[in-house]
């Protein structure tokens, strides 16, 4: 039987606890055409991989690798050990996002969406180019509910906060 650990941001879980929950057997990183695509980039290897690098920094949070994670949920898939390193890290997303230190491109397609209900910017040459097409109009408005969704969780503070940092 398969055990899943759940990882919770408010856990403050021990590096010491993840490591030990992860055998480091390297498979859910290092299985061809399978295996996570974070670990294509050129910083990891079969003997350090990307999964490793995010469960054994030092301040996960912290870490920029995290945000290398599409949370494709392939590693929880491969893990031969019931071990779910998509949890762990999109925990450490929330807790980075949480203390505004999310990658300002994170920060800059959370506004997108929140302001415009689109992962994607809305350009008129983007309207132009649909039109052209005989597609019909996109419809804008989900971006109401998102505001008032991002009002109420305390997004929209969040977008406010790291605004002023960058100013
Ligand atoms: S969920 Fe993230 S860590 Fe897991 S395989 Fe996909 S990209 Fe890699
Ligand atoms: S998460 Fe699972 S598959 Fe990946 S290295 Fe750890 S034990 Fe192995």
């Amino acid at each position: 039987m398969v055990i899943r650990v759940n990882y919770d941001a408010d856990d403050n879980l021990s590096i010491e606890k993840v490591s030990e929950i992860c055998l480091k057997c390297g498979v859910c990183c290092v299985v061809k055409e399978h295996a996570c695509h974070a670990q294509l980039d050129s910083q990891f290897h079969p003997q350090y991989t990307y999964v490793y690098d995010c469960l054994g920094a030092e301040s996960p949070s912290y870490n920029p690798n995290i945000w290398l994670c599409v949370s494709c949920h392939k590693c929880e898939e491969l893990c031969p050990y019931g071990v779910s390193p998509i949890r762990f890290i999109e925990s450490m997303k929330a807790k980075a996002f949480e203390e505004g230190l999310a990658h300002p491109v994170i920060f800059g397609e959370v506004t997108n969406v929140v302001s415009t209900a689109f992962a994607f910017p809305l350009t008129a040459s983007s309207r132009r180019h649909r039109q052209q097409m005989g597609l019909s109009p996109l419809d804008e408005s989900g971006a109401d509910d998102l505001k008032k969704i991002a009002d109420k969780t305390g997004l929209s503070i969040k977008i406010r906060q790291y605004r002023g940092k960058k100013q």
